[in-house]
This record gives structure tokens, sequence and C-alpha cells, in this order.
């Protein structure tokens, strides 16, 4: 039964220049796509969609949008054709409920989403929803969300969050490098994943200067809630089912981002 069940994936996207450039985050996450089953759909949680409530994609064919600034032509011409899918739209209406998530048809692929599946899925042939960031809820209330989105799984959607464990970009120097806070607090939410710790997790803000330097502004980090959401932790008299995880990339680069990424099942 286990191996029917889509794994679902965080990935650290760092820079939008990964969409074009053969490096070793982009041949990660080529192979990772490799080594699964394609999936029948794609829903998104990326970091650079935040909204007022909870909204998700239902257009038959969203848009590719370059929303950032400063980089080469080749990045702005880039499109990513991927259709949509009004029926798993629906279906995460259903799954969470018509008063807490809302259809929306005007948003499409920002580059949180699409910087990262030119990468895994270059035919564009995997429909793909996105599911925004609400800025009125807490972290708890995020990873609840994820929560009721596990069936999901168990449909053949890949569950993607996208984003950055650690991601200060005020702090970031364009170099190879890495701070010692950056590095503590990378260290630490790798040691939570993998030990199921997932409260201390969303309860970041506990956790000293390290947490609030790498958490910084959230939206890079509340998609890795989403993932961790959809765990499948089954506790019953005598048994517990743990998920295997683990991490296909885990670097830190330009001083102040994580680029790790993690893989449930
Ligand atoms: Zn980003």
């Amino acid at each position: 039964m286990v191996d029917e069940i889509m794994p679902a994936l965080f990935i650290g996207h760092g820079s939008p220049m990964n969409a074009i450039e053969d490096n070793e985050f982009s041949r990660l996450w080529q192979a990772i796509a490799r080594q699964m089953l394609k999936p029948k759909a794609i829903l998104c949680i990326s970091a650079h969609w935040v909204t007022h409530g909870t909204q998700v994609t239902a257009m038959e064919a969203p848009r590719t949008i370059h929303d950032f600034y400063g980089f080469p032509r080749p990045l702005f011409e880039k499109q990513y054709p991927a259709p949509g899918s009004p029926e798993l739209a629906a279906r995460v209406v259903e799954l969470v409920g018509e008063s807490k998530v809302m259809p929306d048809l005007s948003w499409g692929l920002d580059h949180g989403t699409w910087s990262v599946l030119c990468q895994m899925y270059p035919q564009a042939d995997v429909p793909v929803v996105q599911l925004s960031l609400d800025r009125t809820i807490g972290a708890e209330a995020h990873y609840e969300l994820g929560r009721q989105l596990l069936q999901l799984r168990r449909e053949g959607v890949l569950i993607l969050g996208s984003g950055n464990i650690v991601h200060n970009l005020g702090m970031m120097v364009l170099e190879d490098v890495a701070f010692e806070w950056a590095f503590e607090y990378d260290a630490k939410v790798a040691n939570w994943i993998q030990e199921r710790d997932h409260y201390s997790i969303i309860h970041y803000e506990d956790h000293g200067r390290a947490a609030i330097l790498s958490v910084n502004s959230a939206e890079h980090y509340l998609p890795l809630l989403y993932v961790l959401g959809v765990e499948i932790m089954e506790v019953d008299d005598e048994d517990v089912y743990e998920e295997p995880v683990s991490f296909f990339a885990d670097k830190l680069w330009g001083g102040s981002l994580s680029m790790r990424c993690v893989r449930i099942g």
C-alpha cells in the first residue's frame, strides 16, 4: 500500500537563475523527479504567493509569472506552459472546506513553482495548481492546513513546498559561504525533521537568535510546514509507522540561504 503513495517534497529554490542554469541544484532537482513515479498532478505551496486568506489556483492554463527584477533576459523569456487543474483545485476546496480556501483565477505559476518544475518536469506535461500562504494565520495553522491535504498523496498528487529553510535576503552575500547562525539553524531543523519533532519546527520563535535570523520574514519557511503536515505518522496500539525522510540537497549558499531539500516517503 505504502508504495502507492506519492512522496512529498520540500525544495530549497534559492535564486531564480536555477531555472535556466545547469548547476549542482538543478541537477539534483532533475534527479529526484527521475527517481519518482510521474505524478498525476502537482500541488505547489510557493513562498512567493502570500495572500489574505488561503487561495488555490483554479484556471485551465496558468500564466508564467516573472516575479523578480534584475535578472538576464533569458530568464524573463522563460515560459512554463504546464496546464492547471480545476479538478485538483476543487478537490483541495473539498478537503480543506469551502470557508477556508478560495479558488483563484488571476495568479498563475510564480517562480517559486516554475523555476523548480522546469528542471524537474521540463516537458511541462503535469498539471500544476498553487496554494497560497495566508498571511493572517500562524505557523501551527499552516501545518494543520497541510495535514488536511494528506489524502492527495494517495491520489497521485505530488505535494511540493518551495521555499528555503534558512532565508534572509537582507544579509545575503553573493559568495559560496554560510554564516554560523545559518549553519546552526539549518542543522537544527534537519535534526528535528529526522526526529519527527514537528512541534519544534512550528515553534521556531522559541529557538533564539539563529532561528529568528534564519526564518526572518517566514514566507520561505512556511512551505516546509505543509510538506511535514502530509507526512504519515500512524500510531496504533502497538506500532508506530514512520515514513522514511531524506535530504537530497543540504548546502548553504550566499551566507544566509539554505538550499536543503527534503523528501518524505
Ligand atoms: Zn524565493
